[in-house]
């Protein structure tokens, strides 16, 4: 099983991604997840992304091409992978393509994740993330046991730099302008299915589910 979740920053494609490899045993990757460890562990990978992090802007095309040809080689990814953040721009995908063909690989559903502008500033400014684990938190939807503190290693719960109400504005004429054509690319494929995510994060997965569930299980 291969899928792309797409959707603008906020979404919650990163929860639903986790659950869908869960269930088809599949590979989770992030291309956010990827950028955030490497600007935390200060990897060169990191210092090359972290201004565009910050200011809300995408990593250039061909760092983040060559970031996912790589982790979707290793081998825990051979069974089938869900990307949760990529591909982000029309040539991200074309790039995406050109791999699979190389490796004789197809893509089996793309799910749009739609939600409201509005809505997604409200999830924002809720949302709190682990600065140990990266772990995400919603004062409202998903609160963690104690406030302040990370349910998973017990890490402090922040706001991160790039959740804050400049950035995320950013981030989402980004997602406007550079992301949004890719619908209509995979519209014209006939891979798209369409998910509402205003519902609870319980009812979006079984959206999915209804509509992944007659593809073959790896
Ligand atoms: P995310 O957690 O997926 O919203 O990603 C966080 C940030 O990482 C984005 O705002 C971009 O700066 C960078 N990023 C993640 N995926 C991509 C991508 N496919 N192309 C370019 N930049 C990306």
């Amino acid at each position: 099983m291969r899928i792309i979740l797409l959707g603008p920053p906020g979404a919650g494609k990163g929860t639903q991604a986790k659950k869908i490899a869960t269930e088809f045993e599949i590979c989770h990757v992030s291309t956010g997840e990827i950028f955030r460890k490497a600007v935390t562990e200060q990897t060169p990978l990191g210092k090359k992304a972290s201004d565009y992090l910050d200011k809300g802007l995408l990593v250039p095309d061909e760092i983040v091409e060559e970031i996912v040809e790589s982790r979707l080689d290793m081998s825990d990814c051979c069974k089938g992978w869900v990307l949760d953040g990529f591909p982000r721009t029309v040539n991200q995908a074309k790039s995406l393509e050109k791999y699979m063909r190389q490796k004789v690989l197809t893509l089996d559903k793309v799910v749009n994740i739609k939600v409201s502008f509005e809505y997604l500033i409200e999830r924002f400014t809720g949302r709190r993330s682990c600065e140990s684990c990266g772990a995400t938190f919603h004062i409202n939807y998903s609160p963690p046991k104690t406030s302040g503190i990370c349910d998973k290693c017990g890490g402090k719960l922040i706001i991160r730099k790039d959740d804050e109400i400049e950035t995320v504005k950013k981030r989402l004429e980004v997602y406007e302008s550079s992301t949004f054509p890719l619908i209509d690319h995979y519209d014209q494929k006939h891979l798209l299915i369409n998910v509402d995510g205003s519902k609870t994060i319980e009812e979006v997965f079984a959206d999915i589910m209804q509509y992944l569930k007659d593809e073959d299980k790896p």
